[in-house]
């Protein structure tokens, strides 16, 4: 819900939201529903039909304050459709707070689609059962992305070519950061100039993900199951 949320207030839907209650969902006047928007916490709201088409929420109950996730950000280069929208919806479920497209060498495509991303990133909070929505951030070319990375942030960097066997090791280097940035490369690669400066960033860590080249989807679900599990709310 874009809009400020408050018990007692009667909040207008969208046409879209409209039709996915009414005709996806089938939901009737009075029905009850969960909503947030990732502002103000998840409240209990009944349908309100003003008319055919039109739906309102009465919001009745405020259920949980506003949580947010545990720092990550998540740095990747732009698949294409239908893996990008497998990507973004599993940084969400995976529990990231800012989704970083990042333009490198060898990306795929050079202009991302943020609405898109944004979409799949609210309607994975949707199904994970999470009340915040993830950052968007707009593409930037690998250079940029790196020099906005704060120097207390861990830069975790999966690199293939990383010592194998030294996973934990490499992790267990940092005690518990506060914010981490997690960088994933293109299907082709990082190219030499581009590696050379990744490794020049303050607080870099080299990830290996084991002995295969892994996809770079699989690779951004195993590294941030790894961040979670060691540094992160799995623990
Ligand atoms: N550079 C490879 C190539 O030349 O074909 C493959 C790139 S891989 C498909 C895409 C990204 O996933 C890599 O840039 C890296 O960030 C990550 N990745 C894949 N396998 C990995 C591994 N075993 N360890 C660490 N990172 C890995």
């Amino acid at each position: 819900m874009p809009g400020a949320l408050k018990t007692g207030e009667c909040v207008a839907l969208s046409p879209e939201q409209a039709n996915y209650l009414l005709n996806v969902l089938r939901l009737r006047e009075g029905a009850r529903v969960l909503t947030f928007n990732g502002r103000d916490g998840e409240f209990e709201a009944s349908l309100a039909q003003i008319s055919k088409k039109s739906v309102a929420l009465q919001i009745e109950k405020h259920l949980r304050p506003q949580e947010y996730p545990w720092d990550i950000d998540y740095l990747f280069a732009p698949l294409k459709h239908a893996r990008l929208d497998y990507v973004s919806q599993k940084a969400v479920e995976m529990g990231v707070r800012r989704i970083c497209p990042v333009i490198t060498r060898q990306t795929q495509v050079s202009r991302v689609n943020i609405e898109r991303l944004r979409a799949n990133a609210r309607e994975a909070a949707e199904q994970c059962g999470v009340i915040w929505l993830a950052e968007i951030v707009e593409e930037r070319p690998l250079a940029r992305a790196l020099a906005d990375v704060p120097e207390d942030r861990v830069l975790v960097y999966c690199d293939e070519d990383a010592p194998n066997g030294r996973t934990v090791a490499s992790l267990a280097a940092y005690a518990a950061p506060t914010a981490v940035s997690l960088l994933v490369g293109p299907e082709g690669g990082f190219d030499e100039a581009e590696r050379a400066l990744i490794l020049r960033a303050p607080n870099v860590c080299r990830l290996s993900l084991g002995p295969r080249i892994l996809r770079a989807d699989t690779a951004a679900v195993a590294a941030l199951a790894l961040i979670q599990a060691y540094w992160g709310d799995w623990r």
